[in-house]
């Protein structure tokens, strides 16, 4: 027998094919027919959100949490990133539940879309859902069923067993969610970190997850993060000290800045803030609603009165405000920037504030950033920011503690999950590191099937995965040509070129005409779009000279005549836009 590419599942197979002297293909179909269970990444391999993992034993999916990115800077115009799911749109009938790890945007933000299309029922503990529930509602999709777990619940799925395990996370009710198929069990970390003394005193559970490891994992999917970073991540509670040493030295007014989904850092503002006997005013649509949800819900504790309406705080002196805000990645049309742009309408920045920005920002995000603490300290307020230490931590697991998640579950194979590329690398040398072969450790992409049966793990394929971008109310018709006209644009502006023809000969009625719009300050450039008037006749006399009257020939005669003459002018290239009316 050749040597074959497949590892095979069992002795007695592998007997049989020497015996018989298969060649690769019948191996190949043996293992298609061999039971195996199948991930597949639809979102949040090689990139820093849209997280979406996929989980199949024959005819039976289940998803793993289903999230947004924020559009990187060259999607102009975008609101938001989501997976493309073609592939389980293609399985619909097979596809039994999703499953969420917790309540951030890059995990249940592109929910909303998914459900819309693809409506079977949503597991997850309850601050997740009743965060997702909020999603819903403002979408107005309906009839989804909500089924609330909680930690070491375990839930019967299509042909799955599924178990949720508590870990921490800048969030509460996060959990990391372990399915057992009849091939082994495959455990997602979902976002976690080990923290000794969360603020929720609610500590990940390395018992079960030990256990789960003596049990026998056979796939661990780990949050690659924040594999960067060498030692452990400091423990949330640590900010909460900075905060209170910090609180204690300011006399005025106090702004705090931080993610709305942080819910355990909005709790610490909100404790700091009651014990210098400080009122709190919440400002920014999406930290409104989470302090909202989370505190009906009980994720939040402070006493009664301790929260303000915005417009109360000009009564109350400023030594007694604290205002938590939304902004902290620079968002512009978040309130921290209206702030900072004295643009906002019921705050503005005063000398004496001290703003604080507890958070460190997106890769991508610092420019806008540091744009703000800059404007924040012309408008005479103290900024304490991120090379401050301490007034931020990870909400991410360091190397150390991504190791000990390892050494804890024991997993036959790896798949690094949650970052991008050079993360997912770093994360697999750590791995190995520990022990796991190289060849049981999958860094793989977006849309790559990994097939595993219970003693062999390999790659298969790829079904569609990919960006789908949100507009507005428009998902997905905004594809690479409107992204790339969007650039045009924004880079030389367009000209419109307006002619009107005698239907019977062709000859010019009227014009040509030229608007602009980003290209020239037009007033001053009169003799520049007279001269191009001219260029336009002369394309459409050359036209006429050659008896061209199929319009689109004549259309891009005169953007390429017009073209070349701008560029020679003025080193621009402006979208040209002839349109011809007949009369
Ligand atoms: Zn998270
Ligand atoms: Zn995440």
């Amino acid at each position: 027998m050749k040597e074959n590419i497949y590892p095979l599942p069992s002795p007695n197979l592998k007997k049989y094919l020497v015996d018989h002297e298969l060649n690769n293909q019948e191996v190949e179909f043996l293992n298609e027919v061999l039971e195996k269970v199948s991930l597949i990444p639809l979102g949040g391999l090689g990139e820093i959100g849209k997280n979406m993992m996929a989980v199949r034993y024959g005819d039976n999916i289940l998803v793993i949490d289903s999230g947004l990115m924020f559009p990187e800077e060259e999607m102009l115009g975008v609101d938001m990133v989501i997976p493309d799911i073609s592939y389980l749109q293609e399985n619909r009938d097979m596809v039994k539940g999703i499953l969420l790890t917790h309540g951030h945007e890059d995990h249940i933000g592109a929910l909303p879309y998914v459900l819309k299309d693809i409506n079977v029922p949503v597991y997850g503990t309850k601050l997740t859902l009743g965060l997702l529930d909020h999603k819903l509602k403002e979408k107005n999709i309906k009839g989804t069923v909500l089924n609330t777990v909680k930690p070491r619940d375990v839930v019967k799925i299509g042909v799955f067993t599924v178990e949720f395990i508590k870990v921490s996370h800048s969030i509460p009710d996060a959990v990391a969610i372990a399915v057992k198929t009849p091939i082994g069990t495959i455990l997602h970390t979902g976002d976690f970190k080990i923290d000794q003394t969360p603020v929720d005193e609610d500590v990940t559970d390395f018992h079960r997850l030990s256990q789960l490891g003596k049990e026998g994992v056979l796939v661990l999917l780990s949050d690659s993060t924040n594999v960067e970073r060498p030692g452990f991540t400091m423990s949330e509670r640590s900010v909460g000290v900075t905060f209170e040493e910090t609180f204690g030295k300011i006399k005025e007014r106090i702004i705090v800045a931080t993610f709305a989904s942080n819910v355990h850092r909005v709790q610490q503002v909100i404790s700091t803030a009651v014990k210098f006997d400080r009122r709190v005013a919440i400002v920014g649509r999406s930290m409104v609603n989470v302090v909202k949800i989370s505190k009906e819900l009980g994720y939040l504790n402070y006493p009664e009165g301790t929260l303000v309406e915005l417009d109360e705080i000009k009564e109350l002196p400023p030594e007694k405000v604290v205002v938590l805000t939304t902004g902290s990645q620079g968002e512009p049309m978040s309130a921290l920037t209206r702030m900072a742009n004295s643009d906002h309408r019921q705050l503005s920045i005063m000398p004496g504030d001290t703003v604080i920005v507890s958070a460190t920002p997106i890769p991508g995000n610092e420019k806008y950033v540091s744009r703000i603490i800059d404007n924040l300290f012309k408008q005479g307020a103290e900024v304490i920011y991120e090379s401050f230490s301490g007034i931020h931590v990870s909400g991410h697991p360091s190397q150390e503690e991504l190791k000990l998640m390892l050494n804890l579950t024991k997993p036959k194979y790896f798949i690094p999950v949650h970052g991008e590329y050079r993360h997912l690398i770093k994360h697999a040398e750590l791995a190995e590191e520990v022990g796991i072969p190289r060849e049981n450790i999958f860094v793989v992409e977006n849309g790559q099937v990994i097939d595993f049966t219970s003693d062999t793990g390999r790659t298969n394929g790829r079904v569609t995965a990919g960006r789908v971008l949100v507009d507005g109310l428009g998902v997905g018709d905004v594809g690479n040509i409107v992204l790339r006209d969007r650039r045009l644009l924004s880079q030389d502006g367009i000209l419109i070129v307006v002619i009107t023809m005698d239907k019977e000969n062709g000859s010019i009625v009227a014009g040509p005409d030229i608007v602009s719009r980003g290209f020239v300050y037009v007033r001053e450039s009169e003799e520049l779009m007279e001269d191009a008037k001219v260029k336009v006749r002369l394309a459409l006399e050359k036209c006429e000279e050659k008896q061209i009257t199929e319009w689109s020939t004549i259309k891009s005669n005169v953007r390429e005549i017009l073209g070349r003459y701008l560029y020679e002018k003025t080193r621009r290239r402006p979208m040209i836009l002839p349109i011809i009316m007949e009369v």
